[in-house]
Order: structure tokens, then sequence, then C-alpha cells
């Protein structure tokens, strides 16, 4: 297994990063033989991913990241580095590598204070002697102060440091910052190939396979989770039972608080699964065993925890209302396909009877205005309006 197989349908960008991955490691191996940098080399020190949700934006830095890291032996006998295996491609995929650095948003931004920290670590020597790595996950969420914080950083990078910016559209990330960048697009997989690697990595019956993808539109985190979480479906199954249930304003508020109730249980239940883990290994690293008390001066470092677990639990709300808008506006696709006879394949063949009797009931504009709802909605979620009245206000407006 290379550190590239995570990446699904985008043959074209591996090999961009293997070639520029081979490029770096013999840039390594030439400074530590004391000999001049090679030429042609095609490693750069500011990397820009972009690709729409769910096509492995952040997969396939991280996968870069770990070629870099890789100190897998094979490679004195030729062999290209991103091994998988090796401790630094291990690491590196798990996320502990000690110079891989990773920074996302808090919420709406990218912190200045949390840029200005990255930017002092980006400029200190890798601890192993290869690249010091930062990966920012949300670069569309730089506004201008952490902007300005990282533009000279990623202008004039230390010289073993590399910068992997993700987002989804070039657009999406600030000019200043994106023409310091080499830019690599992916692309939305086939679901062909997202079903396919389904089947033969996760073993996943190829018939549920299929269906996962198809009805996620070629999204992999969110086929998986659809193929292997029967709560997930339940959940997918109730949202897409909305648009039959908006028939009268006792029916969309009440459709809209079972949205907001739904993605609080997720929500709560990812927190469940972490913070009591995240606590007990922080407790045991600062020396406390089962039960007992903290050490004086710890204190503040658990109040930060549990600050930062407060606001993931919010954030995982405001993703999993994403997600449920994603759903709504694939069904609202498939009713206006239908509508206009269009020749693309329903994605929510599972709930074709309701898709064709909207289809039947109304009209192309309707449905259009309806989808155009469903994205005012995302957008009020974005700028932070409360997540009930986003709902209410959508449901509202779907109503027949
Ligand atoms: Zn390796």
């Amino acid at each position: 297994m290379a550190v590239w197989d995570d990446l699904v349908g985008q043959a074209k960008v591996e090999e961009q990063l293997a070639a520029a991955a081979r490029d770096a490691d013999a840039l390594v191996t030439a400074h530590a033989a004391g000999e001049p940098d090679p030429e042609a080399s095609t490693m750069t020190h500011a990397w820009l991913f972009t690709g729409p949700p769910g096509s492995g934006v952040e997969t396939a830095a991280r996968a870069f990241a770990a070629a870099l890291q890789c100190v897998s032996p094979d490679r004195a006998l030729g062999g290209a580095p991103g091994c998988g295996f090796c401790t630094g491609c291990h690491t590196a995929l798990v996320g502990t590598h000690a110079d891989i650095t990773t920074v996302a948003a808090v919420g709406a931004v990218v912190r200045v204070e949390d840029m200005r920290d990255t930017v002092r670590k980006s400029y200190t020597a890798p601890a192993n002697g290869r690249w010091q790595v930062i990966l920012v996950a949300d670069a569309e969420r730089l506004n201008e102060k952490s902007a300005n914080a990282v533009l000279k950083a990623v202008e004039e990078p230390a010289p073993r440091t590399v910068w992997l910016l993700c987002a989804p559209s070039i657009e999406d990330v600030l000019p200043t910052i994106r023409s310091r960048c080499r830019h690599l697009n992916l692309r939305t997989p086939p679901v062909e190939a997202v079903a396919d690697v389904l089947v033969r990595r996760d073993g996943i019956e190829p018939e549920t396979a299929h269906a996962a993808a198809r009805a996620t539109q070629g999204h992999i985190d969110r086929a998986r989770r659809l193929a292997t979480d029967e709560r997930a479906r339940a959940r997918r199954a109730a949202v897409l039972k909305v648009p039959l249930r908006v028939h009268d304003v006792g029916g969309c508020l009440k459709a809209a608080q079972e949205l907001i109730d739904t993605a609080t249980e997720d929500a709560n239940q990812v927190a469940e699964e972490t913070d009591a883990r995240e606590t007990e290994e922080l407790k045991a690293a600062l020396g406390v065993g089962p039960g007992g008390r903290l050490p004086r001066g710890t204190a503040g470092v658990m109040k930060d925890l549990e600050a930062d677990q407060k606001r993931r639990k919010k954030r995982t709300q405001i993703d999993s209302l994403d997600l449920a808008l994603t759903e709504l506006t694939g069904f609202y696709r498939d009713v206006l396909a239908l509508q206009l006879r269009s020749r693309t394949a329903l994605a929510n063949t599972d709930v074709r009877d309701a898709i064709e009797r909207i289809a039947h009931d109304t009209t192309p504009e309707r449905t259009l205005r309806r989808i155009e709802a469903v994205l005012a909605c995302r957008e009020a979620l974005e700028r932070q309006v409360a997540p009930l009245l986003a709902m209410e206000a959508m449901t509202l407006a779907l109503r027949d």
C-alpha cells in the first residue's frame, strides 16, 4: 500500500505529486551529501489543493506530506517515496508526525493567533532533517488578517518548509495567497471509482457500495459512511422525507426542528466517542491516574481541551446540517432532472416514488426556487445565523 492509495479517481494529481515527492527526495539527498541542488526540480514550497467536497483534497495533501517524510530504506534501491509503511509515512498519515503541522478553521475562520503560531513553526528546521510541512486545511477561511500573517511565510519560506493549502475552489482563496502557490485541482471521482474502492478496501457488498456511491454523487467519505453506518442511513432517509412534509406551516416548523435535533444528536455522538478518550489521554500525559486529581498548574491545559471540544461539537452540528442541505439539494436536482426529461441518472433512486410525485405535481420554476431556498439556508449558516431560524426560513420557503 502506497500513500496514494487513498486517492480515488485522481490519476493526474497523483502523478504530479509523486514526481514532486521524488524530486524533493533528490533534493534532501543532495543536501545531505553536500552537493548542489539538482536541476529541473518539480518540487516547490507552496501548493494549493482544490476540489469539490468529497474529492479528497485534504487526503491528497496529507498523502503528499507523507511522501515527503518517507524514510523507507527501499528508496536506496530505487523505490519511490511514499511507501505507506515506514515510520515517516505512517505517522504522517495518522497525524502524529512531529514535522507536520495542521491548522484548521475554528468556526468560520482560521484564527489569526493560530496562524501566527504556525508561521513561527514554519521558520524552524524540521526535526528529522527532511521537510517542515504546514497543512492549512481550510485555506478558504483565511480572512484578511490571518492571510496577512502567512503571506510572507508562504512567499519566502525557510529552505525546508512546504506549505500545503486546501480549499474547495481557487476562487475561494484570497488572490494574494493563491498567486504564490502551485495549483492542483482534484475532480469529483466517478461513481464507479468510489463504489470500486468501497468494495476493494472496505469489503462492502457491491450492491450496497454502488447505491451509496450513487446517492452521495462521488463523495467518498459520505459514501463509506452511508454504506457502513446504520445511523447515517436513517438520518438520510429522514432528511429525504422533508420535501413530503412541507404542506403547511406546522409541518414546516416541525421538519426544521427535527433537522436541528438530528444534527445535535450527531454532534453528541461524536463528542461521546472522542471527548472522554481525549480527556483520559491528557490526564495520563499529565501523570494523573484514573480518578486522581490534577497536578497544580495544569487546570489551564484541561480548560483549553474542554473549550476545543465545545467548539468541535458546534462545528459537528453545523457540518451535519450542511450534509442534510446537500441531500435536499440532490433530491430537488433529481426532481428537476425528471421535469426537464434530462438523461442523467437519478442520484436518489431509493426515493424515486417521491421524486416522481413532486416532479409531476410542480413546475421546474418551482423546483429551481426550492433549490435556491436550500442554498440560501447554507449561506445563512455560513453567516452564523441561528441554525433553527435558518432551517425554519428554508422549510417555509419549500412549502407547496
Ligand atoms: Zn514511507
